[in-house]
């Protein structure tokens, strides 16, 4: 071999292992090297392993003879094309990810297995002559599946998710199609759709106009509360889609939000919807992830990680409930759907339309700056009343159960009227604080809280007796007694939903009560069959946590209890107002009907807490614009951008080792003059939850002004860490732009 040789061509594939680089392949004898392998699935072998990868280049390598050889293609065409491919590897850049994992985050799990595609499922069925003739001379039994079968297809062809709606129904479709009395065949397509919606209304046509005017790339905010006619802006801009030969993508926060969207998408639409969430078979998600990606399923709706679907001919992207917290992924590759959604459909050069009552205080920040167009939808379609909302404050009072005795009065009422009411008590995602029961004052970091609006919270260490700021570090013991009133009746608050649940039961042994949160809702159906049965009315109490705040039809609420605001209101994380705020708006957007206004109480320590007071008195938006000159004043995002390390193992001193390992790994690339590049690091510190689970939890956030700094250190850091000997002893992550740093 002579080293003055012409550079020869290797494959470089990303495989899912957690290293920061990709690994370089001879193509198999007697192949040739070209870019019609890039997006390709490949078996290779790596140390004594075997592995699926995907290529991601070909690139000149000294000597291909020195390298392994990819041991079988398994595409012929690309698996991961084009967009979509250069939008992963932006991601796996921005996020600081393993490309290689990243793709196999994208990927469905079938396809890092199995080298076949997935049987296709059938988008649509039509009755034979032969089944006409055999039906219309023995007709099935009036009432059975198969009546209700062959009266949906003798109008013409149906998709498949319109009619195998039952077990039975499913039976009799496959013994039909061995029969050959059915034949599978391509989705009808509706003419009618326009004709089938209601009337539109001038905001929405002007919504629709809007986001219709120009070609291209924009993104728009649909601004408008639950019940305004947002979905019938969606379905109207999908139906265009369709009728110019485009697809659309429609994401949703929760899975529980799946049903009713399907079915309304489906009926109003008349074509099949492909559904992507994690409640379904390996096969079955490969399955629509193909069809989307032939082109053959025109709709696709599905929850986060639906943002990875191929489109064929993409037109349109829809973010509903774009505030939710559910886009953003919280392992692994913590990406947010929302955010790579954008990337993509800027790379697609389609619209994407971003949906809320609530919006995001980045979202508003981008519409403020221009990057966005925003569109109102100000009123409810429907006609429904908003609700009269009363602050009930707890300072001092008994409190047995957690519940006021006139807050049990007004369930109690609520039941003997014949109506429903909700009790909303989100426990998750705040850390702990400590909170004075007889005057509602709770220690605040001196540093950081410079308003009342502002007052920054420190976090409750329970074991160490500490509080601690985790914005800017600051520590301090833990006080014995009230700052303001000397009382000694200092908690954490907060008890669970299950608690509740039970503390309700025991107080209306008669009522019907339904819990709703992540341990009752489980799956696709589990939401809808928890709630649908109370749409028929009856009295009822429904107990529940975010989860109900988000979309799903209630038609028969009159009341609503929000309890464990307290947390929320404190701010140990400077996102627990934005959060907060929109729950109070979205969980009364859920109360009263167009005959009666209906109630909200709620339950707090802080009754006169100006956050409180300015949501009630002027609205989400007056909240948005003082919280986004607050977080401008303190610099955090979306005026700042934000990295977290996390780290975590069974012994403090493995987790102390570790970061300040980091530390010093971070510290070694410190500008010589640091105004020129300004990037903040806080800690290392404990986390907000320093235990968890028998793991000890540390972490170290950068925080820059700019973007571009923050990007621009971590490119040197994130190689740093991966080489880190003590990494191996800990489990640690880095989070860009993490929601919440629990
Ligand atoms: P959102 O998605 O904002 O919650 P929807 O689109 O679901 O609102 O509309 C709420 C209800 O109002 C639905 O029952 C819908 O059919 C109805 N609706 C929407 N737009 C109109 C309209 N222009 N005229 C009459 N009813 C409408
Ligand atoms: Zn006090
Ligand atoms: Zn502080």
């Amino acid at each position: 071999m002579t080293s003055s040789g012409p550079a020869s061509l290797a494959l470089h594939v990303a495989l899912p292992v957690p290293l920061p680089h990709g690994f370089d392949y001879a193509v198999p004898t007697g192949a040739a090297v070209d870019s019609g392998w890039i997006g390709c699935r490949v078996r290779v072998p790596l140390g004594p392993r075997q592995m699926i990868g995907v290529v991601v280049d070909v690139r000149p390598v000294p000597d291909t003879q020195a390298l392994r050889r990819i041991e079988a293609r398994l595409d012929a065409t690309p698996i991961l094309g084009g967009e979509l491919l250069r939008s992963l590897t932006w991601a796996a850049q921005y996020y600081q990810h393993p490309l290689g994992e990243v793709l196999a985050t994208a990927l469905p799990a079938w396809f890092r297995r199995r080298r076949q595609a997935p049987r296709r499922t059938p988008t649509a069925f039509e009755l034979t002559t032969v089944g006409r003739a055999a039906l219309a001379a023995r007709p099935p039994r009036a009432g059975c599946a198969a009546a209700g079968l062959q009266l949906a297809l003798t109008e013409g062809a149906r998709p498949r998710s319109a009619v195998a709606t039952s077990p039975a129904a499913i039976r009799t479709l496959r013994l039909w199609l061995r029969q050959g009395w059915i034949a599978e065949c391509e989705a009808p397509v509706a003419d009618t759709v326009a004709s089938r919606g209601p009337e539109l209304n001038a905001a929405q046509r002007n919504a629709i106009d809007h986001i219709q005017s120009g070609a291209g790339f924009r993104t728009v905010v649909l601004d408008g509360v639950t019940g305004s006619g947002k979905t019938e802006v969606y379905l109207r801009l999908i139906a265009a889609e369709l009728a110019a030969g485009r697809q659309s993508l429609v994401l949703v926060p929760e899975i529980g939000l799946t049903p009713q969207l399907l079915e309304r998408l489906e009926s109003r639409l008349g074509v099949p919807v492909g559904v992507l969430h994690s409640g379904l078979a390996a096969g079955a998600r490969a399955g629509v992830w193909q069809d989307a990606a032939q082109g053959r399923l025109r709709v696709v709706l599905g929850t986060r990680s639906a943002v990875f679907v191929p489109l064929r001919d993409p037109g349109l992207i829809v973010i509903d409930e774009e505030h939710d917290s559910s886009f953003k992924q919280q392992d692994g590759f913590r990406y947010h759907a929302r955010d790579l959604a954008l990337v993509r459909a800027q790379a697609m050069g389609i619209p994407i339309v971003l949906g809320s009552a609530t919006p995001a205080l980045e979202t508003l920040a981008n519409v403020a700056q221009g990057r966005y167009g925003r569109m109102r939808l100000p009123e409810r379609a429907g006609g429904a009343r908003p609700p009269a909302v009363q602050v009930l404050d707890l300072c001092g009072q008994a409190l047995p159960d957690g519940l006021l005795e006139r807050t049990r009065a007004a369930l109690r009422a609520c039941l003997a009227r014949g109506e429903q009411a909700l009790v909303f008590r989100n426990q998750r995602g705040y850390a702990p604080v400590l909170l004075c029961h007889d005057c509602g004052w709770f220690p605040a970091c001196p540093r950081c809280s410079t308003r009342a609006t502002d007052a920054r919270a420190l976090t409750w260490h329970r074991v160490a007796g500490r509080m601690r700021c985790h914005h800017c570090g600051l520590g301090q013991s833990a006080p014995t007694n009230c700052a303001q009133c000397g009382s000694l009746a200092l908690a954490a608050t907060g008890f669970g939903t299950q608690r509740l649940e039970q503390t309700l039961a025991q107080a209306f042994p008669e009522a019907r009560i339904v819990r709703a949160d992540a341990d009752s809702a489980r799956g696709p159906g589990g939401l809808s069959a928890l709630l649908d049965p109370l749409a028929e009315g009856g009295p009822a109490l429904l107990v529940g946590t975010q989860m109900l705040a988000k979309g799903h039809d209630l038609p028969r609420l009159t009341l609503a209890v929000v309890l464990g605001v307290d947390a929320a209101l404190m701010a140990a994380d400077f996102r627990a107002p934005e959060r907060f705020a929109q729950l109070l708006v979205q969980v009364s957007g859920r109360v009263g009907r167009s005959d009666r206004a209906g109630q909200v109480l709620i339950q707090t320590h802080q009754a006169r807490h100006p956050l409180l007071r300015q949501i009630l008195d002027g609205g989400y938006e007056a909240f948005a614009t003082t919280e986004l000159e607050l977080r401008r004043a303190a610099n955090l995002p979306p005026f700042a951008a934000q990295a977290l390390l996390r780290a975590e193992a069974r012994s403090a001193e493995v987790v102390g080792n570790y970061l300040d390992a980091a530390v010093a790994a971070f510290d070694a690339d410190q500008p010589a003059d640091p105004t020129r590049n300004p990037v903040a690091r806080v800690g290392p510190l404990p986390a907000p939850q320093p235990r968890r689970a028998g793991y000890v939890r540390g972490q170290v956030l950068l925080e820059s002004p700019r973007r571009a700094d923050l990007h621009a250190r971590l490119q040197l850091w994130v190689p740093r860490l991966h080489a880190l000997p003590s990494a191996r002893q800990v489990r640690w992550s880095l989070d860009v732009d993490p929601i919440d740093s629990i």
